[in-house]
């Protein structure tokens, strides 16, 4: 079991803008969702376990490895996959795993043949290994960048926004790959997108404006606003008023209408009914409004 154990990191760019405030989460293995609307600081975070960028102070422990300074012992366990995986041109998919093979220090060419094959097998892209990355679909592009993300036997896997621009196919064959991925090592995964976490995480966090606002499951969330949402459909005239006398969650349009979600601890009436709470008021609950903390 590894564990990774990040404690009051913090990060203040030089603009003035606090990225990480004192974010302190402890993550096992699996998969840790990490969702914040943008601008939360997520990517700030991901970089900075990453070795990508430092923090200004804090503590981030991977089992026994010092993350922040001990970056080389970091990259040895690390599988990191950006948003956007980038793309080389004009080499095929085969190349590419064998020359970032070689970068991570696999050298025995007889070995990388076995890895390579091993990863175009387990991401199922053999059958187009000759093929130009560069052709591919961005879901076939972020599970090549699956299959580099495990090159080396990773500890931790950090997944910064990937399913940005898969269609939802690509999202579910890209989701099923990393939960298998996910069994045995530390996957975290970092979105702005709630489907992305309520597929795949049992321990989650949610991040706003550079702090952690909720950690823990998914589930025990949306239990702590059962009885505590309300729905109704409004006009969009009627909206300010409602924003000014209610605590609204969400607001998003059905028919062409306002149909908000209130967070109330007793019932508003005014022709508003109860709803079961999901992951989206959870998320939109810790963002938008401060006194429904769990
Ligand atoms: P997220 O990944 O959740 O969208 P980021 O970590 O990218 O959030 O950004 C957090 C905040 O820090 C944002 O306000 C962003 O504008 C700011 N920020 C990110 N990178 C830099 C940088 N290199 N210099 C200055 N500000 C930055």
């Amino acid at each position: 079991m590894n564990k990774l154990i990040i404690h009051n990191l913090s990060k203040t760019y030089s603009n003035g803008v606090v990225a990480l405030d004192q974010v302190s989460l402890e993550i096992e293995n699996g998969m840790f969702g990490l969702l914040g609307p943008n601008g939360a600081g997520k990517s700030s975070l991901m970089r900075t376990l990453a070795t990508l960028q430092e923090a200004d102070s804090g503590t981030a422990m991977l089992d026994d490895i010092d993350v922040l300074n001990q970056p080389g012992e970091v990259r040895k366990v690390l599988g990191y996959l950006p948003q956007e995986f980038g793309v080389y041109p004009k080499i095929t998919a085969l190349q590419l795993l064998d020359h970032l093979s070689i970068l991570k220090g696999i050298t025995n060419s007889r070995e990388r043949k076995e890895l390579v094959r091993y990863l175009l097998d387990k991401v199922n892209l053999y059958d187009k290994r000759n093929k130009s990355v560069k052709g591919f679909s961005g879901g076939m592009k972020q599970r090549v960048g699956i299959a580099q993300a495990l090159i080396g036997n990773p500890k931790l896997i950090i997944a910064d926004e990937p399913t940005a621009g898969l269609d939802p196919g690509e999202r579910n064959r890209f989701y099923n790959l990393l939960a298998d991925v996910g069994k045995e090592v530390i996957v975290i995964l970092s979105t702005h997108i709630v489907d992305d976490i309520r597929e795949l995480c049992t321990k989650m966090a949610i991040m706003n404006l550079g702090r952690i606002v909720y950690h823990g499951t998914p589930q025990k969330a949306i239990d702590a606003l059962n009885g505590k949402v309300y729905q109704k459909v409004v006009t969009r005239e009627e909206l300010p008023d409602y924003a000014r006398h209610y605590s609204i969650i969400s607001n998003k349009m059905v028919g062409g209408r306002p149909l908000i979600h209130v967070f109330s601890e007793s019932d508003p009436g005014a022709g508003f009914e109860q709803v079961n709470p999901n992951l989206e008021d959870v998320f939109f609950s810790k963002i938008n409004t401060s006194n429904v903390l769990v």
